[in-house]
């Protein structure tokens, strides 16, 4: 029996701008995407029969073809004519319906498994192509590490990492639909973050420039839909964490803190009234 373990980490944003409404319906983006050390883990192995299986312990996963995994899982099968199927358990650690694109990074897993455990030697930049046909953040969760992401998320530049940091992860009880953010948005209100801005303070390690420069145009439309979210905001803030912003279309908050000691001040600080928390790292290095 074949079976293999992958990881699909959790990605934040640290911008995010809504340039436009297409004609095909999707939203123009420009948006700068590290990964973070928050991740799922997903252990699939071949089956003798033809069949894709996912199990999951989570309550709002699913485990037929509205799974990510699933369609990754079936994308490969059928264009690449694999006979065998294949068991997908998943380990869910990163929230669901959250802004941390899970879904879309077990899909990211399980295309850079199965290229694997079926021998298809798909380079990473293949894999992240056939991504883009499941899902718009797919093809930046197979490469991980930091990039621009523009089209509707699928057209990847990389750039350097950020500098090491802490970041704490809050997301409070309700989850939010991507699709109906961005239903809510209307262009001539956006705010536009100032991704050029943001991507030389990464260039540049300028651990202050990234914070003053994170901007999400979708913030001001999930917080008029969910006003519980600014607390979250908030309670970071006055904790000390240094920069402060709703991750895609939330409702998961992020801060970037430098030092450990204050993001353990900033993660207790959101314990009592935020149900998950999280201090993590970005990861740094693409798959
Ligand atoms: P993004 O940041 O890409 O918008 P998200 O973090 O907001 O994604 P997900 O956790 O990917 O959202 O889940 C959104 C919905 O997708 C869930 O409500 C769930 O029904 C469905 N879903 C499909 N596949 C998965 C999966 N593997 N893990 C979690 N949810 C999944």
């Amino acid at each position: 029996m074949r079976t293999i373990s992958v990881k699909a980490p959790a990605k934040i944003n640290l911008t995010l701008d809504v340039l436009g409404k297409r004609p095909d319906g999707y939203h123009e983006v420009e948006m700068v995407m590290t990964t973070v050390d928050l991740a799922d883990r997903l252990e699939l192995t071949v089956l003798d029969s033809d069949e894709i299986r996912i199990q999951s312990e989570h309550a709002y996963v699913p485990n037929d073809h509205r799974n990510l995994a699933y369609r990754a899982a079936e994308l490969l099968r059928e264009r690449f004519n694999i006979q065998q199927g294949v068991e997908i358990v998943l380990d869910k650690q990163i929230p669901v319906a959250a802004g941390l694109a899970g879904g879309s990074s077990d899909a990211a897993a399980t295309l850079r498994g199965m290229n694997e455990l079926f021998s298809l030697n798909l380079s990473l930049e293949e894999l992240a192509e056939l991504g883009a046909e499941i899902g718009s953040d797919v093809s930046f969760c197979v490469i991980g590490g930091t990039a621009i992401a523009r089209g509707r998320g699928e057209q990847l530049e990389m750039i350097p990492a950020p500098p090491p940091c802490y970041v704490v992860l809050g997301k409070p009880k309700l989850g939010v639909s991507t699709a109906d953010v961005y239903r809510a948005v209307r262009m001539d209100e956006v705010d536009h973050p100032n991704t050029s801005a943001m991507v030389e303070a990464i260039r540049q390690k300028d651990f202050h420039g990234i914070c003053e420069n994170l901007g999400n145009s979708l913030e001001s439309v999930t917080l008029k839909l969910h006003p519980e979210v600014n607390q979250i905001k908030e309670t970071m803030r006055h904790c000390g964490a240094e920069g402060v912003l709703m991750s895609g279309s939330g409702p998961t908050v992020f801060a970037l803190i430098e030092h450990e000691q204050k993001a353990h001040r900033v993660y207790n600080g959101l314990k009592g009234f935020c149900p998950e928390v999280f201090v993590v790292r970005i990861l740094g290095k693409r798959h």
